[in-house]
């Protein structure tokens, strides 16, 4: 059965007792018996912070956004899949379009950082979606299957499973556009139908795959009532926990 899973990327905001404060008004209002999971993806410098405070609770992990592809040595100012699990984060977001972008991130070193996380026992969250050119030229649906073909499909089986795929067209993030839900559930259908090519029914019909793009509180329960669509990783509404309390409890 794949997982309903919501998930909070606070990109580079929150100083530590901000965040700590969101976590805790987040904590409080949510039932631990939920089948919803809810991530938390702070930046590195909270992980350790954030990881403690929601550690009692199996209805909650955290994330870190990023991971270097090496495990360790001198590269000034990266962070470790090895460090990040030793906070007790259980999940890293790879291939962020914000990261592809400012970083210069390609789907080759995207692949590298999935195998180190997967070998530091920490579940990728790989983001994949196309741009508004892509989208215009109708070419959106190719952008995607070379995006999870090169990122992902080198994967075993049992290594695939440990993936959460995020579809995120780069044309919704931070721009209040939103996906409609026709648009998102026909390629999140298209991903799933691309991993059953690849590695088979069950494996696909496990496959959490999650949408992001301007998700809120008014459209997330239309998002996440269709089938494709197993939850949703969130940028600026899940910096206050209104917003975000309130797109957990669309499902
Ligand atoms: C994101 O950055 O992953 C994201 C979906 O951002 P927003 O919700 O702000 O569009």
């Amino acid at each position: 059965m794949r997982r309903k899973i919501v998930a909070g990327n606070w990109k580079m905001n929150k100083t530590l007792s901000k965040g700590k404060q969101l976590v805790e008004e987040i904590l409080s209002s949510t039932d631990a018996s939920s089948d919803v999971l809810k991530i938390i993806a702070p930046p590195f410098i909270h992980l350790a912070a954030i990881a403690d405070m929601v550690r009692l609770r199996t209805d909650f992990a955290v994330a870190a956004q990023d991971c270097h592809h090496i495990n360790a040595g001198a590269y000034t100012g990266e962070v470790s899949a090895e460090m990040i699990a030793s906070t007790g984060a259980e999940f890293v977001i790879i291939g962020h379009s914000e990261r592809r972008l400012n970083a210069v991130e390609s789907n080759e070193l995207l692949a590298q950082k999935v195998n180190i996380a997967l070998v530091n026992n920490l579940s990728p969250i790989f983001c994949i979606g196309e741009n508004s050119e892509e989208r215009n030229a109708n070419i959106h649906l190719e952008a995607v299957r070379k995006q999870i073909k090169e990122g992902l499909f080198h994967l075993s089986a049992a290594d695939f499973s440990r993936v959460i795929i995020a579809y995120e067209p780069v044309w919704a993030i931070g721009t209040g556009l939103t996906a409609t839900s026709h648009q998102a559930q026909g390629v999140q259908n298209f991903i799933r139908t691309e991993i059953n090519k690849k590695y088979g029914k069950e494996i696909s019909e496990n496959c959490s795959i999650l949408y992001g793009g301007s998700c809120n509180a008014q459209n997330a329960q239309e998002l996440f009532s269709c089938i494709d669509i197993d939850g949703g990783l969130i940028g600026g509404a899940s910096l206050k926990s209104p917003d975000f309390l309130a797109i957990i409890n669309s499902f």
